[in-house]
């Protein structure tokens, strides 16, 4: 089932047909973006579901979603879907991983005290979506003819979960169905939505990766507010691999709470059931980290937080990006690294690790 984030009663006979994992409180449009067909979809749903729905002069500035203290900004923000054309149609850079970020959507209803957005989103992290699918794919082409004849690889969560959005857009379908008819081009995406149904039909032809980030039970219960559990996740997975996508998890943040030995020994030995023997897994493995501002913001949103974030049983590292990290000390990082490798080995020994880091 899938889990329906709700935070006040809406029209019970369409939100409870649990085809919206993410049902907000209000919703505010561009006016040009009921001039595409999918803006107008949006539109009339919402209102079907009782939503209150107002119009805005631009995407990037909202006014009007409440909220004094941190906390409260946090949380009603979450609870807000913003419906926009997407102007800006030259695409950032994604590296390692792909070339290109694919923006359908930014922002995500998920409210995971770590998520890397709590220091990208704002105060108000609300969640846009564009309806002008149609114009961002034509560009997608337009770079991916500029780099023939290589193969050009696009992410579509670089700012986003785009899967919990998708019951009101459509757009990760139709972009799905677009890099199937591509010869040199692959889309990839994470997810911890568990809504794939309307996807595993696709003439998707391989291009699309579909990557479940997953995690220790008890890591999900403790700091996956809005997202759904292990089990869904995975099943979710099979749908997708029975659908013939190529299929990879990350796994992130590995966190070492007390007991997480076995925490993870039994995520990995579920994930060896279902997918042992499967040939193309992927997995991308990252240990917990925070930067200071991330400690800050965490902190104020979350204020009975317990994720661990003592930087006296850390190491400071500086990152790629100019800014620095607190990550887990050599001695952890190397018993960490042992003991997951051990793990996949045991259990899922044909996938592929990317990264561990
Ligand atoms: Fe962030 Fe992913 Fe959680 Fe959404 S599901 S809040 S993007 S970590």
């Amino acid at each position: 089932m899938v889990q329906v984030i709700r935070d006040k009663p809406t029209n019970q006979n369409v939100a409870d047909k649990g085809i919206f994992p993410f049902v907000p409180v209000r919703a505010f449009f561009e006016q040009e973006a009921l001039e595409y067909p999918v803006g107008r979809k949006i539109y009339d749903t919402l209102k079907d579901m009782g939503i209150e729905t107002k119009f805005t002069g631009s995407h990037n500035r909202i006014s009007g979603i409440p909220g004094k203290t941190a906390r409260e900004a946090y949380h009603e923000g979450k609870r807000t879907l913003v419906v926009g054309v997407r102007k800006t149609l030259d695409f950032q850079t994604c590296k390692p991983s792909a070339h290109f970020q694919l923006p359908l959507v930014t922002g995500c209803p998920g409210r995971c005290q770590y998520c890397y957005l709590n220091t990208t989103m704002g105060k108000k992290p609300y969640i846009r979506v564009y309806v002008n699918v149609e114009q961002i794919l034509d560009q997608a082409r337009q770079y991916i003819n500029s780099r023939l004849p290589e193969t050009t690889v696009f992410e579509g969560a670089a700012t986003s979960d785009p899967l919990a959005v998708e019951p009101y857009t459509g757009s990760l379908a139709e972009t799905i169905s677009f890099f199937g008819r591509q010869g040199k081009a692959k889309f990839r995406f994470v997810t911890k939505f568990t809504n794939v149904d309307s996807l595993l039909k696709l003439n998707h032809r391989g291009n699309t990766r579909f990557r479940f980030s997953i995690n220790a039970q008890s890591v999900i219960t403790a700091y996956e507010s809005g997202a759904p559990g292990l089990n869904q996740r995975l099943e979710a997975a099979s749908k997708v691999a029975e659908a013939g996508y190529p299929l990879g998890f990350i796994i992130a943040p590995v966190i070492l709470d007390e007991g997480w030995q076995e925490e993870y020994s039994q995520m990995f030995a579920r994930l060896g059931r279902l997918f042992g023997a499967y040939q193309h897994l992927t997995l991308e493995i990252i240990t917990h980290r925070f930067t200071p501002k991330a400690k800050q913001i965490i902190r104020d949103v979350f204020p009975e937080t317990s994720l661990p974030m003592d930087e006296e049983q850390r190491k400071f590292k500086y990152g790629q990006f100019g800014y620095g990290k607190y990550v887990y000390r050599p001695q952890e990082m190397d018993q960490v690294k042992n003991f997951i490798t051990d793990m996949i080995h045991e259990n899922i020994p044909e996938a592929k690790i990317e990264y561990l880091i």
